[in-house]
């Protein structure tokens, strides 16, 4: 049978686990569609945030979203992307994290989304947590506990 992880451990501070900000792919306020698409399509990654110019988090940006825009009755209206704004079209009601809370916090938010995004008490982008990440650390943990 294996053990439930420790008190301890759902108590610590997420910031350990978290990718910071400077390491995070992004976009900005006033984007086009076009970058980000760019953006999403160099990194692989599925989605990213929008920030404003002093790095506080607006939203997020995925490549569903983008073709949603632009698509038209009969095909999909590329050259449509230089004119759309990721402003228009990013998601904003996503759970956030604050970087105070803890892992119990973030295994619960992230069983629904593939990855947080963390913020300060004024709203300040610090990085994001992954699912990823968070299961490695689980992982660990019960297998110390199996020894
Ligand atoms: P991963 O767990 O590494 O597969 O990441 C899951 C998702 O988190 C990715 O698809 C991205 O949407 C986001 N992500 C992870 N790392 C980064 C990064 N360095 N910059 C931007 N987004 C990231």
């Amino acid at each position: 049978m294996i053990s439930l992880p420790s008190r301890d451990f759902l108590d610590t501070p997420i910031e350990e686990f978290i990718i910071s900000s400077e390491k995070v792919a992004h976009v900005q306020l006033g984007n086009s569609a076009e970058h980000a698409l760019l953006v999403l399509t160099k990194t692989g990654y599925s989605a990213i945030p929008v920030l404003d110019p002093k790095y506080r988090f607006c939203g997020l940006i995925n490549a569903q979203r983008i073709t949603d825009a632009i698509l038209g009755l009969e095909h999909i209206e590329y050259e449509r992307l230089p004119d759309i704004k990721v402003d228009e079209i990013m998601q904003t009601d996503l759970p956030l994290i604050n970087i105070t809370e803890r892992f119990q916090r973030a295994l619960d938010l992230l069983i629904d989304q593939n990855f947080l995004c963390v913020v300060d008490a004024e709203g300040m982008f610090m990085g994001i947590l992954t699912r990823r990440v968070i299961l490695k650390q689980l992982k660990k943990q019960i297998y110390q506990l199996r020894k």
